[in-house]
């Protein structure tokens, strides 16, 4: 129900745990993180309860990490405990999810994944079916992906091989990104955003954008970069 991206210079954890408590009010059940080295180090935090349980977890927890998602979940899929809360992984692939996956069961028994899934969330599903579609291109394995999917989707992926990126896209449910020299950001609506800038812009359905330390590029399903319209926040929270 809440989604929080950043790549950046600052300390990923922290930014992502103060993201994740601005997005409170939203509603949730879940809360968790998952966060990405570059020495290809992988940490995944999540637990039922408020932010406070996650970041009692999160402590004495010790990664140099610049790239990371946090996420509030509000179950839809999948009763509520820790290892249906998101982030999820699947191979290479970590991935948070606002919304449903409407297919989900039709997915899982088209690709065989019933055996293998950890958890009873739909969420899964699309970290499975990327992971089956990656081989070195995210772009080419997000297109692939939700080509498969119907329903509604934010997600933000994180690529194994790729330490210092995110990769977003979505689907009615929102999502909206800036840019400042700290790094970049995603989160499902301003309010965890405006800490750091008031200039961002809502990202278009059906567009991949890649969230890098030094910018943002969005490209449409056929690889075509796209313009975006930045706006502006003028009031203070
Ligand atoms: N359908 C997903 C789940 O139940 C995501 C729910 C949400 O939007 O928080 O895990």
């Amino acid at each position: 129900c809440g989604i929080i991206g950043y790549t950046g210079r600052l300390d990923a954890l922290t930014v992502l745990l103060e993201g994740l408590e601005q997005l409170e009010y939203r509603g949730y059940d879940s809360a968790g993180v998952a966060l990405l080295s570059s020495g290809n180090d992988r940490f995944l935090m999540k637990k039922a309860g408020p932010v406070a349980t996650l970041k009692d977890a999160c402590t004495t927890v010790d990664i140099e990490s610049h790239c990371g998602i946090g996420h509030t979940r509000w179950a839809t899929h999948g009763g509520v405990n820790d290892i249906n809360a998101h982030p999820h992984i699947a191979g290479r692939i970590t991935l948070i999810h606002n919304g449903i996956i409407e297919n989900y069961h039709n997915l899982i028994d088209r690709f065989g994944f019933r055996e293998s899934l950890v958890s009873e969330t739909d969420t899964e599903v699309a970290a499975k079916l990327l992971d089956h579609y990656y081989e070195g291109d995210p772009y080419a394995a997000i297109r692939k992906t939700i080509r498969e999917i119907t329903g509604s989707y934010a997600f933000c992926i994180m690529f194994e091989d790729i330490h210092d990126q995110i990769f977003c896209v979505r689907n009615i449910s929102p999502m909206v990104a800036a840019h400042m020299e700290d790094g970049s950001f995603v989160a499902s609506d301003v309010t965890a955003i405006i800490p750091y800038t008031n200039r961002y812009f809502v990202i278009p359905e059906y567009q991949i954008v890649t969230l890098r330390q030094d910018g943002i590029s969005v490209q449409d399903l056929d690889g075509n970069p796209v313009e975006l319209e930045i706006l502006e926040v003028s009031w203070n929270v």
